[in-house]
Parts: structure tokens; sequence; C-alpha cells
């Protein structure tokens, strides 16, 4: 880290903070609570880079701004394009040069951003990069919403969904979550509604019942991998301390509470998930909540070596996973076949892992 580092990490970052705290910040400072608003629609909104931006504060003011705080909290290190599909995977460091990633997926139709809410994660899901190389720390509100200022400062689309479902588990970073989702869904903010942002979550059963009482109602999306709780401990081991069970009724009142519908996401693990019992056991689980499920292929994890059990997992075939799709489907459970869009370049699902030293 440089010493202009340094001294730019030491100053007090703006980005991050909500509507009602930024007119505070303002009044605290000698300065009318409307300049609040004024610097909030130019961050989230505008996505300005730098307060020379923001034409209609006083030079003085910007000037006084500059000085005191920090604008920008992160920075891209390295952008990678997928070939096939045109998904695109950003490096991006903080001020303390941590290391994070977001992936931007394009589609027909929409245009998916895939961010982080940690550095790393403490979770150690078998079947994920990020879990494999640990946790460092808690993303900033700032340093999350700024991965959505870059990406689509750095994109010629609009970004139309956001899904909290890169390196970490949002709802073990519960409170800096919940205010970047309080940030989005600010009127003045980017235009993406809290209806078209996920998030997505290992199960952190009394964290989904706080994140139904905010009253927030971003989508939700819980990372099952299966109906048993013998085999999902196996490979996801926070399923020893907040069981299935649990997580399954906290689950429920999510659904009742914001009147949505769950996405539960699916890996396909030969011969550990993918098996007709397994296929039955999730029919009868979406039969009692509106739900819908996501089947995801198993990307290698090669590119990070893994051991022990995660080095063992090997992917359902393609033409297999379309035969559990197809019974799923037969018994009338909305099914949606995830491609493995961006894994040559490592940003597909569970891929996201840093390999360079942070
Ligand atoms: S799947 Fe999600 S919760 Fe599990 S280790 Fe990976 S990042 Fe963490």
């Amino acid at each position: 880290m440089t010493t202009t580092e340094t001294a730019v990490s030491k100053k007090e970052q703006l980005k991050g903070k909500t509507l009602s705290e930024l007119k505070e910040w303002f009044l605290a400072n000698s300065e009318p609570s409307f300049r609040g608003e004024q610097v909030f629609n130019w961050m989230y909104n505008h996505l300005a880079e730098d307060y020379s931006e923001m034409l209609n504060i006083s030079k003085d003011l910007r000037k006084k701004l500059d000085e005191k705080t920090i604008l920008n909290t992160l920075r891209i290190t390295d952008k990678k394009v997928s070939s096939s599909e045109g998904t695109v995977k950003l490096l991006l460091k903080t001020a303390q040069d941590n290391l994070i990633e977001c992936v931007i997926i394009p589609e027909e139709k929409r245009c998916t951003l895939c961010i982080s809410s940690q550095v790393g994660c403490p979770l150690d899901c078998k079947f994920c990069a990020t879990g494999i190389m640990g946790y460092k720390r808690n993303l900033t509100p700032g340093e999350i919403f700024d991965q959505y200022a870059i990406a689509q400062r750095n994109y010629d689309r609009a970004i139309s969904n956001i899904v909290y479902m890169g390196m970490g588990e949002p709802l073990l970073n519960f409170k800096n979550t919940v205010k970047s989702l309080e940030i989005f869904a600010e009127e003045l903010t980017t235009g993406i509604s809290l209806k078209k942002v996920t998030v997505s979550t290992a199960g952190i059963a009394p964290k989904i019942k706080e994140l139904a009482d905010t009253g927030l109602k971003p989508k939700l999306a819980l990372s099952l991998h299966s109906c048993f709780e013998e085999i999902r401990s196996k490979i996801m081991p926070i399923n020893d301390k907040y069981s299935l069970s649990e997580t399954i009724k906290s689950v429920f009142y999510y659904a009742e509470k914001t009147g949505t519908r769950i996405t539960f996401e699916y890996v396909m693990l030969k011969d550990i998930n993918d098996r007709i019992e397994d296929a039955d056991a999730l029919v009868k689980l979406c039969r009692r909540i509106p739900s819908k499920v996501n089947i995801i292929p198993f990307n290698s994890l090669q590119h990070i070596n893994p051991k022990g059990i995660s080095a063992e997992l090997i992917p359902t075939s393609k033409k297999e996973i379309e035969k559990f799709a197809n019974y799923l489907r037969d018994k009338n459970i909305t099914v949606m076949v995830r491609d493995t869009q961006g894994s040559d370049i490592a940003a597909a699902c569970g891929q996201l892992a840093i390999t360079q030293t942070a």
C-alpha cells in the first residue's frame, strides 16, 4: 500500500450512508441537510467518481469533501471477459488491499450483476471455491454498493438485476447488507427496485426471519442442495448449526411475511443429490411453499486444487440434469437449469476465489 492510499483509507467513507444518515452528516458538518440529498443523488444515481462531477455543489464544499472523505471504496485491478457468452468478471481491490470479485452476466432480456458481501467466506460449503479460500472480513455497505457503481460504469448495457451471490454469506454481514439494500431501495438511486434484487443465503435461520421483519422485501434464494439433513451437513457444514428443518421454517416465514416466491438453489452432484429420492423430496418441499428451483451444474474447482470431499465431487452429467429437471417439471414444479456461464474465466457459480495474494 502506498503512503497516499494509507492516508486515503483513513478518511471517512461517505458511500454506504443512507439518505437520512447523509442528511445528518451534513447537518453535523454545518451544512444544510439538502446537501445530503444532492450528494446521495450524485453517488448512487449518477455514480459519480469524483467530487468535481457534483456541479450543483459549491467548489469550496467539494474541496472540503475531498479533503475529509473518500468517495470511491474500490478500484478495478483486473477484468476478464468470457469468450463464449460475454460474462465479465471484475477483480476489485479495497482501500486495505483486500481483493473481491463481482460478475456481470448478460442475457437476452436482462443483465444481472452478482456481487460479494464479504472478503472470502467462513461457511466452507464443499462445492464452493470461495468457501475453500476462507474468510477475511465483512464488506462495508459502501463497498457492496461500489461493486454496482464500478460494474455499471464499465459496462455499456444497463444492469437490471442484482444478486447477492458472489463471495460471502450476506446474512452473516447482516447490518451492512441491509444498509446496502436500503440504498438500492431508495427512490433516488439506481432505478433497480428490490423486486429485481435477490439475497442468497446458505441458511442463517434467525437472520432470514430478521430480514423478513425489515420490510425491505428483496427476493430470497436458499442454497438448498439437499432435502436430507445428513447429506446437507456433509456438503454444507452450516447445516450442523442451523438444521434444514429450522432453516425451512424461517424460509416459510419469509415467504409469508414478504409475499415473495422463494428460489431453491440446487447444485447437481453426481450420486449425492441427483437420485430419484432427492427429486421426490424436492417436489414435496416445493408443493408446500410458493417457490422455484434453480438447478446449477457443478463447476469444477480444479483451478484452486481442492482437498477432502471437495476434491471428490463430480458433476452430474448434462443428460442426467435434464432428466432430473424434467421429472420435477412433470410434477408441476417450476424449474430453471442455469448454464455454466463464465466457467472459462472461473466466474461461474461457486467458482469465485481469489488466487492472487490479497
Ligand atoms: S456457497 Fe456461498 S455461503 Fe457457501 S461457502 Fe460459498 S460463498 Fe460461502
